[in-house]
């Protein structure tokens, strides 16, 4: 075994995402009133490791904040400088045929953003993560937890990115080895589909529930002034989907010049075809988002998947050792189209939960566990539970989902029939069938990029910050045997190759000549783990780059 360094901390949090670093500045929050009148103060040392090159360089979303998790925890928020970029000022639900739209006439009340924030996530964590270094956090980034250390069947600490190794797998002049980060208690908060859950989840396989996930595909645009006005909110449904795959657009702007446009798309069990960043392109050339665009430049990209199973798919919040947050532990609401404020909530769940813990030098699983009754009893369980049966009621098409989701808001949680997810996402993606127009590729081989409104994958990535050493081994792991019998016989096949379709950044390519081979260029990765998701047999694991790979969002 490698020899390491080891540090200990109290607490260690893996991800700097909004879960974490609300949870994170909330305990030393509570540690700090605690201290003002305790005989015996409690000094713990509290960690932030962060994969990205800085905090919020791998956030992406929407984002519309609901600031209910906010106003709770950080009620300072406003004076201390958080960059809220507007307030929700007026909303509206479009159903988009490919050159009409129909306006919903009214927003229902689990639709509405009254009162809503627009934010950039990259700028709210960038800034999240320096309340928390203010208030004593130690945040290390560039730091990647590439496994769990596991001691008695516990988990007790994480081992951080080797760096220094080469393509070939040997070591380069400058490499070092990771180190063993211990903790009393680690919080995982790793965005959707975290490569340390999954690894976690072969030790507890309660945490590797029946997930399921979209993808979202995102641009930031500068357009000319009087076109918007900064607090307007569209969410569209419809074109360019078929009535079939789930997902919708949205348009929401910052300021009267700036705007962040985006589709999320259904992977997986959908449509093994479905190309989510080719979607967004499409949503684009919409007349609704083209006359806003028009003349504008594009000035930031990139893609990230969302948990989206609802409460029904929630993994346990706790085991020994850890706790899990954010979309670690599944918090997105669909119905709502938001998982932030949820997120926060969850961070602060732990918060509190962890408090406990250091006041009884207490870490046992027994006392993690008061996290789940903590959770019951929060708005966040109310709101998850009637929320919970509204993706669901999409898997049979638009139209039924429609009516079920009308139905829902009467009664809120009713299911008619819907599926249970019992195994993950991929086992269920159908086969590859051209004359079935569901799955057929309908438009891919006429579309253009023109290089102005919509762009092709390669140009999108050069708007991402996108970078990786190039020199290290590729960290997408596929087995060599896999790659000659699935990828370019069973699968190309059954499903075409989906992977050249689904990776919103071109990751993946089928090449012909000499002999047909998978190509990988794994530096163009944005970490949205969309291929490891939605690969129809589940053979891609997505491993940790070094840290500091990824994208480089600012505006996201
Ligand atoms: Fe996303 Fe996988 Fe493509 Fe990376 S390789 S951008 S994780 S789909």
């Amino acid at each position: 075994m490698q020899k390491r360094e080891a540090l200990e901390f109290d607490i260690l949090f893996v991800g700097a995402g909004p879960a974490n670093l609300a949870s994170a500045i909330h305990l030393q929050r509570l540690l700090k009133r605690h201290n003002a009148t305790a005989a015996n103060p409690l000094e713990p040392s509290i960690a932030v490791i962060e994969k990205g090159r800085y905090a919020g360089a791998h956030l992406l979303s929407g984002a519309l904040l609901d600031p209910r998790a906010l106003d709770e925890f950080f009620p300072d928020y406003r004076a201390k400088g958080c960059p809220v970029e507007a307030t929700v000022s007026k909303e509206s639900i479009w159903f988009l045929q490919s050159k009409r739209k129909f306006a919903v006439p009214f927003i229902p009340e689990p639709f509405s953003n009254k009162n809503s924030l627009i934010v950039s996530l990259s700028r709210l964590g960038a800034w999240m993560a320096e309340q928390a270094e203010n208030e004593g956090v130690q945040l290390f980034d560039n730091t990647a937890a590439s496994a769990p250390f596991m001691e008695n069947g516990k988990l007790t600490g994480i081992i951080t990115d080797d760096k220094g190794i080469g393509k070939d797998g040997n070591s380069k002049t400058n490499f070092e080895p990771g180190l063993l980060l211990k903790a009393k208690a680690i919080v995982i908060g790793e965005g959707s589909d975290g490569s340390l859950t999954r690894q976690l989840s072969m030790h507890f396989p309660s945490i590797s529930a029946a997930q399921r996930y979209e993808t979202g595909v995102k641009e930031t645009w500068e357009i000319p002034e009087e076109r918007i006005t900064a607090g307007e909110v569209h969410h569209t449904f419809g074109f360019p989907l078929e009535s079939d795959v789930y997902g919708g657009g949205w348009l929401y702007a910052f300021s009267p010049t700036l705007v962040s446009v985006g589709c999320i798309s259904s992977v997986g069990h959908d449509s093994p075809v479905c190309d989510p960043h080719l979607n967004l392109q499409r949503f684009k050339l919409h007349p609704l988002i083209a006359n806003i665009l028009k003349s504008g430049k594009m000035v930031e990209s990139g893609a990230r998947t969302i948990t989206s199973g609802g409460l029904d798919a929630m993994p346990p919040l706790c085991g020994p050792g850890y706790l899990l947050t954010g979309e670690s532990a599944g918090m997105v609401n669909m119905q709502r189209h938001k998982g932030i404020h949820l997120a926060m909530k969850s961070g602060t769940i732990a918060a509190e939960t962890l408090f406990e813990a250091l006041l009884h030098n207490d870490f046992s699983t027994g006392r993690l566990k008061s996290s789940e009754e903590r959770f019951r009893n929060s708005w966040a369980w109310e709101e998850l539970h009637a929320a919970r049966n509204y993706r669901k009621a999409f898997d049979k098409g638009l139209y039924s989902g429609l009516v079920q989701a009308g139905l829902q808001l009467g009664i809120p949680g009713l299911s008619l029939k819907t599926t249970q997810l019992t195994l993950p996402g991929f086992t269920e993606t159908p086969s590859f069938n051209p004359k079935k127009k569901k799955i057929a590729l309908p438009v891919i081989p006429e579309f253009r990029a023109d290089g102005m409104r919509t762009f092709s994958k390669e140009r999108s990535l050069f708007s991402s910050g996108v970078m990786h050493e190039e020199n290290q081994p590729c960290h997408l792991v596929i087995k060599r045997e896999d790659i000659a019998e699935i990828c370019l016989k069973k699968c190309k096949k059954e499903f075409a190759n989906p992977c050249q379709h689904f990776c919103p950044a071109g990751v993946y390519e089928i090449t012909t000549e000499p002999v047909p081979a998978l190509k990988l260029n794994p530096s163009n990765c944005l970490h949205c783990k969309t291929c490891e998701i939605a690969d129809p047999y589940g053979i891609i694991t997505w491993t940790t780059p070094e840290g500091g790979g990824g994208p480089g969002y600012k505006l996201s």
